[in-house]
């Protein structure tokens, strides 16, 4: 009988993992995905949803057709434990015996970290589909009755590139309405200087975010921690009071609860993995995507993290893919790819402009990295978004 192999997750590390190692060894592998959601759902587009310019159809596919396509097994089921022993994963709907177990869990949002954040809170978070769909209502109201807006990432947080694109597709949707004089905006962030973005910054990016910022007409308060979201305020820990009418606010990211509850992860529930994506502990369990974790190699007044974006949540799936191929034919899993050492491929929005931001590494020390502004890059990630979600609905994980 083929090997087992369960991933655990079905969005961009997982679908990749899971599609890549069945690639490689075809029917001398069993894959079998279990996700909790169906639908493979495109994150980078959930900046767009709250102006009307996607709907949550229109950022997400279903996933169980491109599975049975490529001969993987699906389970639309939540893991809720998993025994590393037995080997055994247990899910809301039975449990599943596996010979490797691939971990691409991904991230839930930490609200606790701020008073006055979540679903019943004072600000919207972009960071999840419901709340980019909430997001959207918000907006329709501000519209309609407009007042101060404020953007923002909390101490802790990680994701600070959707929090820029946000801002800057908000003074872009402001200034078409033009209701860019009456409404003023304003930008808040733990990150030490501006253009930082969880990876240490970029040569030039400092300025270029200053005069985006300055041609967008946003107020960019850096190097700050949140103390409370109240109702239309933002209090930040140096005491100064942020009123607002709408507000959007990035938080924390942890580990899903499975990984907590199972005793795998790091008290944020990430998993500490060696550079092949094995475990520490267990050489047949690998973690992939965000919920592999990643240490961040600065220290910095307030707590900034890692963003674990796409293009490194891929490259750490191919490389456990190729290290399980390597087991199951009897070899060492020799692949390896520290996160630092992946290169940094990604698109920042700005509503009708952009930034590309590339560089040989994700975490320095760097030998080269750019960042090319203009217009192009608002295409060229419209254009992404599209030829991503057609790669995955094909299942060609093996493309760029
Ligand atoms: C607003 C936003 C904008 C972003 N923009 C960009 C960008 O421009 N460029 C970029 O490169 N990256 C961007 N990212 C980051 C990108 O979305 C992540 O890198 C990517 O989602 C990581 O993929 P993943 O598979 O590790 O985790 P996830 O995408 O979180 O997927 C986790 C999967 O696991 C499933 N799951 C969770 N718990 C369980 C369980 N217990 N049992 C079974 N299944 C479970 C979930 O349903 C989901 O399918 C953005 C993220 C956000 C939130």
């Amino acid at each position: 009988m083929a090997p087992k192999v369960l991933v655990l997750g079905g969005n961009f590390a997982g679908v990749t993992a899971a599609l890549s190692l069945k690639r490689k060894l075809g029917a001398d592998v069993d894959v079998t995905v279990v996700s909790k959601s169906d639908r493979f759902t495109f994150n980078p587009s959930f900046i767009w949803i709250p102006f009307g310019k996607r709907t949550t159809r229109d950022v997400s596919v279903p996933i169980a057709p491109t599975f049975r396509r490529a001969c993987v097994g699906f389970v639309h089921a939540e893991a809720v434990g998993i025994d590393p022993v037995a080997q055994e994963v247990e899910t809301t709907r039975g449990r599943y015996l596996y010979d490797y177990l691939v971990i691409a869990t991904g991230y839930v949002n930490d609200f606790d970290v701020v008073p006055g954040l979540g679903p019943r809170g004072n600000a919207y978070t972009i960071t999840t589909l419901e709340g980019a769909v909430d997001a959207a209502q918000g907006w329709a109201r501000l519209v309609n009755e407009p007042g101060p807006i404020v953007v923002g990432a909390t101490q802790g947080a990680a994701c600070f590139g959707a929090a820029y694109e946000f801002v800057f597709n908000v003074a872009y949707q402001l200034k078409r309405r033009g209701l860019a004089k009456r409404v003023p905006i304003r930008y808040v962030s733990a990150e030490p200087f501006p253009g930082h973005f969880g990876i240490g910054g970029l040569a030039g990016g400092e300025r270029m975010l200053d005069l985006f910022f300055r041609m967008s007409g946003i107020e960019a308060i850096f190097d700050v921690a949140m103390e409370e979201v109240a109702p239309g305020e933002l209090r930040l820990r140096d005491g100064r009071r942020l009123p607002f009418r709408y507000a959007m606010i990035v938080p924390p990211f942890l580990g899903a609860e499975v990984v907590k509850a199972s005793g795998l992860g790091n008290p944020k529930g990430f998993i500490e993995v060696r550079g092949t994506y094995q475990t520490v502990s267990f050489p047949n369990v690998y973690a992939v995507g965000i919920a592999a974790a990643v240490d961040a190699p600065w220290h910095t007044a307030n707590a900034v993290g890692v963003p674990k974006t796409g293009f490194p949540s891929e490259r750490m799936a191919h490389v456990a893919a190729e290290n399980i191929a390597a087991q199951i034919r009897g070899e060492e899993p020799t692949r390896e790819e520290r996160f630092a050492d992946i290169p940094a491929v990604c698109i920042m929005d700005a509503g009708n402009n952009g930034v590309a931001i590339l560089a040989d590494r994700m975490l320095p020390p760097r030998r080269w990295g750019v960042m090319i502004p203009g217009p192009q890059n608002h295409l060229g990630k419209l254009a992404f978004e599209r030829y991503y979600l057609w790669k995955i609905r094909r299942g060609y994980v093996q493309l760029p």
